[in-house]
């Protein structure tokens, strides 16, 4: 459907074979790309060096998003096996436990920081670490992951909540300063998914079911076609498109009751 033939391209978030950002990775080496894909630590570089056997010559990187020198290290490799990047895929979120199960008005200080910092922040860092190496190659493509519990309330969605709501502002302000070297900054605001970050949501199953009941499609949606709507923004079909959140939740953001 897309094509990212002579395409290079960094992912970021992948934990096992369901993340969202595992699905991207697999649509994307489809279409053509070669990839750089990091793991957090040694726990999850096992389930992702299995993962990335399947794909062409991937190149496997440690990357704590907390981490100004694991980012710059990130980056300075990917320059040096890719010499340039063409697109960033950014699927990273944290918040403790307990800030997703207590109520929000108990949330702490550092709960608080360490779900902006991994959540939202890391876009900007990564951006920036990404951004010279698209320019050299005139131009490129950031995606994002991001929820509706940015705009509304959702049961122990919390502290998560705030941080994608910095997360979809971060996106606007950052397509506005890298448009003009041809850089795009989008968002993929992606309906409920039963993932390892998503089975932290305390009640996360009775959203799905919500979702089951109440979307215009009568159904949730799979990580597969988020990559599709995700390829669209990578490739060249979306090369119009900036600053955007898309929606692909099966039609359930339109609802009111
Ligand atoms: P996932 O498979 O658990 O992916 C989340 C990733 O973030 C994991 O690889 C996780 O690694 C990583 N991460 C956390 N802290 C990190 C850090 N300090 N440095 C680097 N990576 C870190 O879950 P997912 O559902 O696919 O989530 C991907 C994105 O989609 C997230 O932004 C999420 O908010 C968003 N999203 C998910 C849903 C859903 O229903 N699943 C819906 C809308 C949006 P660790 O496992 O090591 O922490």
């Amino acid at each position: 459907m897309f094509d990212l033939r002579e395409k290079t391209g960094l992912i970021v978030g992948v934990a096992n074979k369901r993340s969202i950002a595992w699905a991207i990775a697999q649509a994307a080496a489809a279409a053509g790309a070669r990839l750089a894909i990091t793991y957090q630590g040694e726990r999850l570089g096992e389930n992702v060096r299995e993962l990335a056997e399947g794909l062409p010559d991937p190149l496997l990187l440690p990357l704590d998003v907390t981490s100004d020198e694991q980012i710059a290290e990130t980056f300075a490799a990917v320059d040096h096996d890719f010499g340039g990047l063409d697109f960033l895929v950014h699927g990273a979120a944290f918040a403790p436990r307990d800030e997703l199960s207590n109520p929000f008005l108990q949330t702490s200080r550092e709960g608080f920081r360490i779900a902006l910092d991994v959540s939202a922040y890391s876009l900007v860092a990564l951006a920036r670490g990404a951004a010279p190496l698209m320019e050299r190659r005139g131009g490129g493509s950031i995606v994002t992951l991001t929820y509706l519990g940015s705009e509304r309330v959702f049961p122990n969605y919390n502290v998560m909540g705030v941080a994608k709501a910095a997360l979809e502002c971060s996106v606007k302000y950052l397509a506005s300063e890298l448009g003009e070297k041809g850089i795009r900054v989008n968002a993929i605001s992606a309906g409920p998914i039963k993932t390892l970050a998503s089975s932290g949501i305390s009640g996360f199953s009775s959203i799905l079911q919500h979702y089951r009941d109440r979307s215009p499609l009568r159904r949730t949606v799979e990580a597969s076609e988020v990559a599709d709507a995700a390829m669209f923004l990578l490739s060249s079909a979306g090369r119009a498109v900036t600053a955007e959140v898309l929606m692909v939740d099966a039609g359930y953001h339109a609802m009111g009751l």
